[in-house]
């Protein structure tokens, strides 16, 4: 076993970050590295940190709050160098974000192994995961970040949409026209939900503390438009619902205020909002921002009192869910949709938060049970017409697939290549 990093990590990720340049991966059918295998991952790990697809390239975070693609910048570089030199029975092996060996393994071995983020069950705590992380010794991964598969947000639209439709068909329904949809957090993940509901004919109202993210999603054609203006975007989405249109409107304020507000007037008839959800980064308190603080001070509050932050922001998720129970308790669909808010509200204070049901059980389950998704396929030579040839291949495999057709044919004319 070799050791590809020699440099000491810092632990600060965002050394050097702004003289470096954009990342952008290879594109193309030459490769750059000793085998398909390795160049497969090369590609992937800085597609992940191309700032066409991250949320924050700049500081290693790809999507979900601080979901990372890389420990540092040194180690991210030494990633890709000993993958330029991997032979094709080498194995890289990747703990939280950092290079950590070689083994010789043998042609059909994976080329990368990754482990992310792993404590041991007594010392899994926020507080002990900061430290390790303030040290240089750890990273968070979410998901696809730190496994280096994420491809923006188009990656996880299938998904949403599947669940939306999912949503309708639990309430009877063919479609979402003629429902209102309220939902916040426009990031990564989330900001797939605007357009997931469009694609089911419906009308949303999506709430994020920060308008550059609902900028984001209207210029990549996942929001239609956006204001910072409540009654003015009620009114909008609330036309839409009664002429059975689809629209996405984004407002930009905080779900822990909006919320309880357009309950007060659901109360009095002039919000009919039936279907509420949420996709704030609320499974990491420091990525969920309090009543109170605003964008620009976010940073720095949660850096300088992790505490005293985590303690404001549960106490505002508290507010957020007692306000999203109040919908399902006036008859609204109500469901959590994977970020930890119901039991960070509960720690907040708020005993009802799991009054409502988690995506998962309620919609997804159902769906893998007959067979369905998860699907995820990247063309490693980032040229469309790739896709389009997998999209016609799979339209041939399951030709009696009418949800399937309809996914690809609206995706095809819809879907922006992120
Ligand atoms: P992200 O960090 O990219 O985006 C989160 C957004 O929430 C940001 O735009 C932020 O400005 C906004 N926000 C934070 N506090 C807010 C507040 N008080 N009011 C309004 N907006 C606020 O995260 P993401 O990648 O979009 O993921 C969102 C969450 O969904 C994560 O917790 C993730 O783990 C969870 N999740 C999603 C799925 C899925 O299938 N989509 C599955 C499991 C978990």
């Amino acid at each position: 076993m070799t050791s590809p990093v020699d440099a000491q990590n810092s632990g600060v990720v965002n050394r050097a970050a702004s003289s470096r340049g954009p990342v952008r991966a290879p594109r193309g059918g030459e490769r750059t590295a000793k085998s398909w295998g390795a160049e497969a991952a090369k590609r992937m790990l800085m597609n992940n940190l191309d700032p066409e697809v991250a949320e924050h390239p700049e500081d290693l975070v790809v999507y979900g709050g601080t979901g990372r693609a890389a420990r540092s910048w040194e180690a991210y570089d030494a990633i890709v160098r000993t993958l330029d030199e991997l032979e094709p029975d080498e194995t890289l092996l990747v703990q939280s974000g950092k290079p950590v060996g070689v083994f010789r393994t043998h042609e059909w071995a994976p080329r990368v192994l990754i482990a992310n983020a792993n404590l041991v069950g007594d010392w899994a705590t926020w507080p002990e995961f900061r430290r390790l992380e303030q040290l240089g010794l750890t990273m968070y991964g979410q998901m696809t970040a730190g496994s280096w598969i994420y491809i923006g947000t188009q990656g996880i639209l299938q998904g949403t949409y599947e669940t939306f439709a999912a949503v309708a068909r639990s309430l009877g329904r063919d479609s979402l026209a003629g429902t209102l949809t309220l939902t916040a957090g426009a990031g990564g993940m989330g900001g797939a939900q605007p357009l997931a509901v469009t694609l089911n004919g419906g009308a949303v109202l999506i709430v994020d503390v920060d308008a550059s993210r609902l900028e984001r999603r209207v210029a990549h054609g996942y929001l239609d438009e956006y204001t910072d203006d409540l009654d003015a975007a009620l009114a909008r989405v609330v036309a839409a619902r009664t002429a059975g249109e689809a629209l996405s409107v984004g407002l930009v304020g905080n779900a822990a205020e909006v919320f309880p507000e357009l309950l007060r007037r659901r109360h009095a008839g002039t919000a009919p909002i039936d279907i509420v959800t949420d996709q704030t980064s609320a499974h990491d308190p420091l990525a969920y921002l309090p009543i109170g603080v605003s964008v620009a001070a976010w940073k720095d509050a949660a850096a300088s009192d992790p505490e005293d932050f985590t303690a404001r922001a549960r106490a505002s998720m508290a507010a957020h869910v007692a306000a999203m129970v109040g919908f399902q308790d006036a008859g609204a669909a109500v469901f959590d949709y994977g970020n930890s808010i119901r039991r960070e509200a509960e720690l907040g204070g708020y005993d009802r938060a799991f009054a409502f049901p988690g995506f998962v059980p309620a919609y997804i389950r159902p769906l893998f049970a007959e067979g369905r998704g998860p699907f995820r396929w990247v063309a490693l030579s980032g040229d469309p017409d790739d896709i389009a040839k997998t999209d016609r291949a799979v339209a041939e495999l399951f030709p009696d697939d009418a949800a399937l057709r309809r996914w690809l044919d609206r995706a095809g004319d819809t879907v922006r290549f992120e």
